[in-house]
């Protein structure tokens, strides 16, 4: 531990599961009753922008509702006293880490507080429903969408992270199935750069071969406990 200086870290759905937040693959692969394909892709947009709509009007409605847990707590923690490199990337699209005080963080698949501008990419801080139709301030146009990552859309920010998953000393994932590329391929790239990997989940997941190491349980009790080691060797 005491060679570490640069942390990579990686959230899923599974770090906010108890807060109240349900996961993706929830019980028959349904995100919150609905398939996938339905609610998360660029042509259910195209398709029924209403239902779309509605269901990120929902999920952001249900922010109000929620608190960050330990495991988001543990890692601002890590983010104010961690003096070497950090960088959080989640995969999460509620603002549970930013609430709980983390800075060094990016969020790789939006956000459900933005709205973003089809028309000229301009982005909004959104914290009410968004209507079909809602005018860019910026542009003009029509076309506020929910600033969510689509399957089949580029997620955000990738050179930067995958400039800092090349020069990691070590690369955490929390809470996520492996199951979402191009997350799923991050702790690859990272062994591939010398990185030690650790994976902390509920249960083995798809990539769980790829770690050098796989902690088994949940979150709000393998996180802080894990953030209080690195702090306590660093
Ligand atoms: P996923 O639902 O596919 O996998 C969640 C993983 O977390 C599973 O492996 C599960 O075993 C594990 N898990 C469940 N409860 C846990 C706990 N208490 N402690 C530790 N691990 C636990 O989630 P994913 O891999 O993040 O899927 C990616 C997509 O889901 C992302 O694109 C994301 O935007 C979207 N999503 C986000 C949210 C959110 O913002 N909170 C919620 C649902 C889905």
């Amino acid at each position: 531990m005491n060679s570490v200086r640069n942390i990579v870290v990686l959230t899923g759905a599974g770090i906010s599961a108890e807060s109240g937040i349900a996961t993706f693959r929830g019980p028959g692969g349904l995100w919150e009753g609905h398939r996938v394909e339905d609610v998360c892709t660029p042509e259910a947009l195209a398709h029924d922008p209403a239902l779309v709509h509605r269901f990120y009007d929902l999920r952001r409605a249900a922010l109000a509702t929620v608190e960050p847990n330990a495991a988001h707590h543990a890692l601002a923690r890590l983010d104010r006293e961690w003096r070497g490199e950090l960088l959080i990337v989640t995969q999460n699209v509620d603002d549970l880490h930013e609430r709980a005080g983390t800075r060094r963080l990016l969020h790789m698949h939006g956000a459900l507080q933005s709205a973003l501008c089809a028309a000229c990419g301009e982005r909004r801080h959104w914290i009410d429903a968004l209507p079909v139709g809602s005018r860019c301030d910026a542009c003009g146009a029509a076309a506020l969408r929910p600033d969510i990552v689509f399957f089949g859309e580029m997620p955000y920010r990738m050179e930067r992270i995958e400039t800092a998953l090349a020069q990691a000393d070590l690369f955490v994932s929390i809470g996520t199935s492996g199951a979402v590329y191009p997350a799923a391929g991050f702790v690859q790239l990272a062994d591939a750069c010398g990185a030690d990997t650790l994976e902390l989940n509920l249960e083995r997941s798809t990539g769980s071969d790829s770690f050098a190491e796989t902690r088994l349980g949940r979150a709000g009790e393998l996180v802080p406990a894990w953030v209080e080691a690195v702090l306590g060797a660093a």
